[in-house]
């Protein structure tokens, strides 16, 4: 018989804390609650089947848990109650819950839908990662700078279950032992998976003095403390590759011991394990396992290299050229010396068949390419978004699509619903339910029975007031962490993403210097705007946190000037993650998705905005294409270059960003403004010019030739929100229409086209 929920939360305060619920702290409530959580996690069943996907991905940015599992459990409502009842209020014991740390962005929090989305659909399937201690960095602003901080996010208690499996990992100079955390991933009332993420059994968190600084050649004691430890030099370098290969070898290992455990035939590995590789860190599993099956099992080379290369499929997520992981050669013969002869032989066997230089293994410069490997050695090979996809095969990798067409498919991404609509804007999830039952919460294409509503007055005015609640809710959380004011009323256009210089939030800065001048010159807009950004910048990356350091400065000059304040505000917000995202996204009325054509592969962050009534302002990029094919173009504003113009730019290496400036009285006053002497007074003049000069010079990925265009079409958008009828219905329509976005649909796909696991 089992004990209610109110009963079973009760013991556990009495016997942890000595406490009832009512006189426990909220910070012990949490305690019980996770361990209450944990409990009825572990009761679920383990999701079983012949074959299964092991997920292997460097990062997994799966954000708190506590809300999104109670959701899963089904018991999310009766523990709300019950903690009523006792006079404490679950959301704020949410917010008890440090972040997980355990990745930096889109592809790491694609891999976290992904585990919720296999389990929702009762697929086996496993993450393989890493346990960093610190993780990401955590960002503060400092003088209007950012500085980094270790984020050190494991306490005592925790989702992290530690088992008792170990492994030995050997590198060339040492050898070292690991032990595994698991975490549980329950599906939507379903059964259970396991992210395992390997920790080092020698791990120093006493390594790290000041900020994030530590010596990057104690390997024995750094290895898991740090998510993307800086790489700008040969130490750093070496330290990526100890990461990768601990990280796959630690995979491999585990893959092997639980086939055998199954009585499993290893050459029919592929009948029983597909591994999805996230991007190219996790490569070295190619040769490893081919390593393994040689050495202890046995396996000629031949045999070893034709079943790994169908158990293994790789995914690309960028081609940005920097972001295409190569090593020197001689590095990786100095951190896993054993691989040499494996990847010199899988790139002698490609050189054979293929002269052409561009699809090979190891270049004349000695450098490993590392997606080559999973091309050749993989059975497929997937891009994240359709416009993505095809250009894969069109120009970046289109020599390797020559020699394999059929590898190729395209999975545009997706998100959950769970974390992204039901947890996070619990009050439109409700409003949906009422309007049109609660059969999207299982099958998301159900959303499109809203359409159904377009023009139903009280539909259109409830999405409306719930918006309005998020911004009010949003507006009380900034006042408190950031000490900014907002007004509500105000239109929120938000771009939180990490910060590059290819997502281009320096031309949104610009668009709000000319704004700001504009109002200075007396010209005043409509309603109050209120532009919100959140973004990390890898620490090594000048010119992004040059953008921050602008940002701020913004900030500060716009918000401190009584002509302008009243009409427009500028927030920057402190180390934006998926808690602050979870509050961000509810609360946008525009979402600011305006990369440079072809440069984002897809943007997931796109679709949660959609999903919660934003109206996307974007180019013709990623997920915004297919976006704007499913709204149509009444729902959606898309502005600038397309890709095919922007590609062709590169390819004549044509684009001069000075041609630009002098042409156009707008563009040159705003950029002239980041160097002028209001700006250079609150601001710091090395990061001023130094950005000024780059926007100049280089503009490498071409804010200037969109500003005008993003200019018009903004101001039309901002326009049009004053037309509150046609707003609401693009409110609505976008909402109905995001169904496609739901990583359950992407899954089916990855289970349809390249696991097959039933
Ligand atoms: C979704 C998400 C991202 C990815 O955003 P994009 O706009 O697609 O780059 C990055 N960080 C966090 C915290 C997210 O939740």
């Amino acid at each position: 018989m089992e004990m209610n929920l109110e009963k079973q939360l009760e013991k556990l305060t009495k016997a942890k804390y000595g406490k009832s619920i009512k006189t426990c702290t909220d910070s012990q409530l949490y305690d019980c609650v996770l361990q209450l959580t944990k409990e009825q996690m572990a009761g679920k069943p383990a999701i079983k089947g012949k074959k299964k996907v092991y997920y292997i991905s460097m990062e997994f940015l799966i954000g708190k848990l506590l809300s999104n599992n109670l959701i899963n459990l089904g018991i999310y409502e009766e523990l709300s109650e019950v903690l009523k009842k006792n006079g404490k209020d679950l959301s704020v014991i949410e917010e008890a819950e440090p972040e997980p740390s355990l990745g930096n962005g889109g592809l790491g929090r694609l891999a976290a839908c992904f585990l919720d989305s296999i389990a929702t659909l009762g697929l086996p399937g496993d993450g393989i990662g890493l346990n960093y201690h610190f993780g990401l960095f955590k960002q503060v602003f400092q003088d209007r700078l950012q500085k980094a901080e270790k984020n050190d996010w494991i306490e005592k208690n925790s989702w992290l279950n530690k088992t008792d499996t170990t492994f030995e990992v050997c590198f060339g100079d040492k050898k070292v032992t690991s032990v595994l955390y698991d975490i549980d991933v329950i599906g939507y009332e379903n059964g259970r998976n396991t992210l395992h993420l390997f920790d080092l059994e020698t791990v120093d968190e006493g390594l790290v003095k000041k900020g994030i600084d530590f010596d990057k050649k104690k390997v024995d004691k750094n290895l898991t403390l740090f998510l993307y430890p800086d790489d700008s030099d040969e130490a750093g370098n070496l330290l990526r590759i100890y990461q990768e290969y601990f990280m796959v070898s630690n995979g491999a290992q585990f893959i092997i011991r639980e086939l055998k455990e199954q009585g499993r035939n290893l050459h029919h590995m592929d009948k029983y394990v597909a591994i999805q590789i996230n991007d190219t860190h996790p490569t070295l599993v190619i040769p490893e396992l081919i390593r393994i099956l040689t050495w202890d099992e046995g396996f000629t080379i031949e045999d070893a290299v034709k079943v790994v290369s169908k158990t293994c499929a790789y995914t690309n997520h960028t081609i940005l050229a920097e972001a295409l992981e190569t090593w020197p050669l001689a590095y990786i013969e100095q951190v896993v010396p054993q691989l040499v002869p494996i990847i010199k032989e899988l790139s002698a066997r490609v050189a054979k068949k293929y002269k052409n230089p561009k699809v090979q293994i190891i270049d004349a410069e000695k450098r490993v390419h590392m997606a080559h490997i999973d091309i050749h050695y993989g059975y497929s090979v997937n891009g994240v978004a359709a416009i993505h996809t095809d250009i894969l095969k069109d120009t970046e990798l289109h020599d390797f699509y020559e020699i394999y067409p059929d590898k190729f498919n395209n999975k545009t991404n997706g998100i959950t619903f769970r974390r992204w609509l039901l947890s996070c804007n619990r009050e439109l999830a409700a409003l949906l339910t009422d309007t049109i039952g609660d059969g999207y919460k299982k099958d998301a294409n159900e959303l499109e029975k809203l359409l159904k509503k377009a023009d139903d007055e009280k539909v259109l005015d409830a999405i409306e007031s719930i918006k309005m609640q998020k911004k009010e809710a949003l507006a009380a959380y900034i006042k408190e962490k950031e000490g900014i004011e907002l007004d509500p009323n105000s239109i929120f256009d938000i771009q939180v993403k990490r910060l590059h210089e290819y997502k281009r939030q320096q031309m949104n800065a610009l668009y709000i210097i000319h704004k700001y001048l504009e109002i200075k010159g007396g010209k005043k807009p409509v309603r109050p705007i209120t532009f919100i950004f959140g973004a990390k910048a890898a620490p090594a990356y000048v010119i992004a946190r040059d953008i921050i350091h602008l940002l701020l400065v913004l900030s500060e000059i716009v918000n401190k000037d009584p002509d302008v304040s009243p009409y427009m505000k500028v927030v920057m917000v402190e180390n934006y993650n998926v808690s602050y995202a979870e509050k961000l996204i509810p609360a946008c009325d525009v979402s600011e998705q305006i990369s440079l054509a072809s440069k984002e592969a897809s943007g997931t962050g796109n679709m949660k905005f959609m999903l919660n009534g934003a109206v996307t302002l974007g180019t013709s990029d990623g997920a915004n294409v297919e976006i704007h094919q499913l709204v149509g173009d009444d729902n959606i504003y898309i502005f600038g270059e397309k890709s095919d113009v922007v590609i062709k730019h590169y390819a004549k290496a044509d684009y001069v960003s000075k041609k630009y400036y002098k042409k156009s009285p707008v563009i040159k006053r705003a950029v002239d403004f980041i160097v002028g002497k209001q700006a250079m007074k609150v601001g710091h003049k090395e990061n001023l010019e130094r950005l000024y000069k780059e926007l100049l010079n280089k503009d490498w990925f071409m804010t200037l030739l969109d500003l005008e265009d993003y200019i018009k079409v903004k101001d039309q958008m901002f326009a049009d929100y004053e037309d509150r009828e046609k707003w609401k219905r693009m409110m609505l329509t976008n909402i109905a229409k995001a169904g496609f976005f739901s990583s359950d649909r992407t899954i089916e796909e990855y289970n349809k086209d390249i696991w097959r696991l039933m």
